[in-house]
Parts: C-alpha cells; structure tokens; sequence
C-alpha cells in the first residue's frame, strides 16, 4: 500500500489549500482497507476522496488520512438492473459509462470532480438530481469496521446531506437503473455545456463554498445581489463567473478562505438576515 509521510496538502485538495499531511494511506482493496482497521478507528483519521470539497488548515493535518482515490476502480453493469462502482471510481467515469449504455438519470455527475465515494458523502447533486436517487444498496465500513452491504432505506439524505449513523466509509455502491426514465443522448453534453458556461471550471476552487439557504434562493444570486462579487481576501477571492465559488489565485491560504468565509456570511446576514451554511468542508 502506498504510504506518503509529510506531504503538502494542497496535492490533495482541488483548491489548493493546506499545510503539511502527517501520513497519508491509500489503501488499493479491501484486505488492505482491513489492514489498516486500527487506523480508521481512530477518532479523528479522515477519509479523503478527490479532495473537491476540502480544503485543509494551513497548520496541517496532525493525525491520520486515509484516502480512497487509489481503492480498485470497478465499474460494471449487473444484470439489467444495476451499475456497480466503487468508491474510488470518478464522477466523471461513471457518468460516461452509463452514458455508454443508454442509462439515464447519471448525467448530472459529470463536470462533478470528486469520487463516487465522495459523492455519495455529500449527497452531490446538479441540474436538479443527487446521487442518493440512483442508489439501491451501498456496502460501508461500519463502525465496528466489518464491512456491511446496507439498503438505501438505511440513511437519510436530504439536500447535500447524508446520515452517517454506524457508518465510517463508504467502499462501493450498487445503483438501481431507472427503466421508466427515458434515456436523452445529448442531455450529457448539454449538461457539460451549461457548467462550463456557468461556472469556473478551469481554476483553483473546490465548488460552491456554501449550500443554498433554500431552494429558490441561491447563495450565488444572494451574493451577487448583496455586491460582493468582486470580494477578495489575500489569495482568494469570489468568481466573476459564480459567486458561490472561491477561487486561489496561487497564493491562498486557509486563513485567506476562512477570513473570506465570515465576510460574505456576516455581510449577508447583515442584508438579509439569512445564515449561509459551508458546504465546503474544512479540516
Ligand atoms: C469545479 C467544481 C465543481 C463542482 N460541482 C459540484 C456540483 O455540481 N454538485 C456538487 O454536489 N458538488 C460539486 N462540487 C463539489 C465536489 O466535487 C463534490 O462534493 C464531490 O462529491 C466531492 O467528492 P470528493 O471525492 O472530492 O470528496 P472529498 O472532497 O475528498 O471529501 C468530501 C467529504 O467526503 C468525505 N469522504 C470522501 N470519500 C469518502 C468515502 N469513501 N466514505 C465516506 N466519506 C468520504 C470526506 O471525509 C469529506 O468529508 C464541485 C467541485 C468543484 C471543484
């Protein structure tokens, strides 16, 4: 199993951020993941994906991580009814593949650059679709660390939210393949379209910073009403081309995205008298 001993951080996150890594595990398949228990039962060892929702404390990251992107990537069709993939597998990929096989219901994934793993974390979601729609079954590490093949009826999901109860990881996923749902050959590439219009696609950020406090209220719209758009501290500062993203101009640091943070929060609580919750998640 590769093992990386003090490392920057901002290799493993999307916007950059971070001090030095104490060790990083990258476990490649389940007898490894059970190799390392004693790792993952510490309280404070973080699982990393792709790292396109982290960002890291400048300080570092003192105690264990173990990330996932290197887990055996397996993505294929069971029967005629599921897609299997493991948490590894990337957003993108996985989009693709059922893109291949006329299946509908996975474009909303790709432009979304984190694992599966992740995405099922965070219950990502786009164009009005959230993984936890498609899934059928997921096995997870619990947290007496067996792994455990659970039903989707097992968690609560809402809006980039996810239970966690008696689960530590997720390793793999069975999605249901929705046959009532009619298959759109270009919805993919249109999907593709919109993002890179919308969206800072090529820059250091790690997607939207804060969850939108309701459904028609976006916290971009509220941002760029409340004109702080062009807000800037040190390194970073808000997208021109979406407000919700922050992007590191090369010299952010985790205190410059924070010191952003409370700014934009305090100012639109000032206006509008509404919280605006992170999304991103910073350790
Ligand atoms: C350009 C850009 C566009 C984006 N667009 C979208 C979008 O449209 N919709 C959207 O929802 N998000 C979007 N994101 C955010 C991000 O890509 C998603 O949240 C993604 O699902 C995170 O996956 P990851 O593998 O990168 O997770 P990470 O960032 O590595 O981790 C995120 C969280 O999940 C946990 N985690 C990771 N893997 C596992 C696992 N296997 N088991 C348990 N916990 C785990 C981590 O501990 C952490 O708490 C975007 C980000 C960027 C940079």
């Amino acid at each position: 199993m590769k093992i990386l001993k003090n490392i920057s951080l901002k290799k493993f996150n999307t916007i950059k951020i971070g001090g030095p890594a104490k060790i990083i595990y990258f476990p490649e398949n389940h007898s490894e993941i059970k190799a390392i228990k004693n790792i993952l039962k510490k309280k404070k060892t973080l699982i990393l994906g792709n790292g396109s929702n982290i960002a890291f404390k400048d300080v570092g990251y003192k105690n264990d991580l173990v990330c996932f992107k290197k887990l055996k990537k397996s993505l294929s069709l069971i029967g005629t009814n599921n897609i299997y993939a493991s948490a590894g597998v990337s957003c993108a990929k996985l989009a693709k593949f059922a893109h291949r096989y006329d299946i509908p219901g996975f474009e909303f994934l790709y432009g979304i650059p984190g694992t599966v793993g992740g995405a099922l974390r965070m219950n990502a979601g786009a164009f009005g679709s959230e993984i936890w729609d498609n899934v059928q079954y997921v096995t997870i590490l619990d947290k007496k660390f067996d792994l455990v093949k659970l039903d989707k009826s097992k968690f609560n999901f809402s809006y980039r939210r996810v239970s966690m109860r008696n689960t530590s990881a997720f390793i793999d996923v069975f999605f249901k393949i929705n046959k009532k749902s009619k298959f759109k050959k270009d919805l993919l590439e249109e999907f593709s379209k919109k993002r890179k219009n919308t969206q800072p696609t090529n820059q250091w950020s790690s997607g939207c910073i804060f969850k939108n406090p309701k459904k028609n209220i976006s916290a971009s719209a509220l941002i760029d009403k409340s004109e702080l758009s062009k807000t800037r501290y040190g390194g970073i500062y808000v997208s021109n081309k979406h407000c919700n993203y922050f992007i590191n101009d090369g010299s952010g640091t985790c205190d410059d995205l924070e010191k952003l943070i409370k700014i934009i929060q305090v100012d639109i609580y000032q206006q509008h008298k509404i919280k605006l919750e992170k999304e991103i998640c910073i350790y």
